[in-house]
């Protein structure tokens, strides 16, 4: 069987140099390695997603001589997979609904902080607070029943122990060097949300059911979600997929070595075009591995 890469960006913004990197490098390896290169629309986030950015998606990347399969699966035509993913979920035990605001889970954390350091998942968010867990089944059917919103979330200490200690194989390398055998270690995120109320999954589900139902054996993308994978091996473990490999790349830096946003104006694809670079200037950019 051929190998599968995908390219999956979400359609918030204009695409800059970093995915870039991250299109062409699967792109190559694909083709080097005789193997199927897939696109993916991450559009699960009705707030900031739009349209024209995914027009221009498709635009910058054929602009960059990218070709890829079709249909492009986009991730808010199949709510149905991801619903059914967190049924199984659900049917083992290690769901549970969080009826906390944003501004209520901010004042927990604020008040956890005021007394000590509140753990920070690697992205530097606060692990979630509350103890939603602990509201009996009685009290958590009324406040379904009454219409108050809530998240899904993951019982992090009973899932992890379910499932034991997984790893994955990097053929990249993480942040702080790691590469070959990676031990995941989801708990670092903590109870972890899978679904809200006005997006019924979220980044984490969403993307190990795709990759598993696109049959996606090779997984390539930013170093700035090698910590991710962790909590993404245990869903395929809970879920009973496939894994694929991985490799984390380097990350295309600005001046001031920060991380590549969508609003990085002099770094965005558009721009660059505009200001006449070629898309071979835009590979030496970016300088492939
Ligand atoms: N949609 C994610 C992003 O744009 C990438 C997801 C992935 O490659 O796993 O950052």
């Amino acid at each position: 069987m051929p190998p599968v890469f995908r390219f999956a960006p979400s359609p918030n913004g204009y695409l800059h140099l970093g995915h870039a990197c991250s299109a062409l490098l699967n792109f190559d390896l694909a083709r080097q390695a005789g193997g199927r290169f897939l696109l993916r629309i991450e559009d699960i986030d009705p707030a900031r997603c739009r349209p024209d950015y995914e027009a221009a998606i498709y635009e910058d990347l054929a602009w960059l001589g990218l070709s890829w399969e079709e249909p492009v699966r986009r991730q808010s035509d199949c709510l149905a997979d991801y619903g059914s993913a967190l049924g199984q979920l659900t049917a083992q035990g290690l769901l549970y609904p969080s009826f906390e605001s944003r501004s209520e889970i901010a004042r927990l954390v604020a008040e956890r902080d005021a007394v000590g350091t509140w753990p920070r998942d690697p992205d530097g968010a606060p692990l979630y607070p509350g103890s939603a867990k602990l509201i009996s089944p009685d009290e958590r059917a009324r406040l379904i029943e009454s219409g108050a919103p809530y998240a899904l979330r993951l019982d992090m200490a009973a899932a992890s122990e379910k499932a034991g200690e997984l790893t994955w194989i990097d053929r990249g390398e993480g942040p702080g060097g790691e590469a070959g055998i990676v031990v995941a270690h989801p708990q670092a995120w903590g109870d972890v949300i899978l679904a809200r109320k006005e997006a019924p999954t979220s980044y984490h589900l969403s993307v190990v059911v795709d990759d598993a139902l696109q049959g996606v054996t090779e997984v390539v993308r930013g170093q700035d979600l090698f910590h991710a994978t962790g909590v993404h091996r245990l869903l395929q473990h809970l879920l009973d997929l496939p894994f694929p490999a991985y490799r984390h790349h380097r990350l295309i830096r600005d001046d001031l070595g920060r991380k590549l946003s969508k609003s990085t104006r002099s770094t965005g694809l558009r721009e660059l075009r505009a200001a006449g670079a070629t898309p071979a200037d835009i590979s030496r950019l970016v300088n492939l591995p």
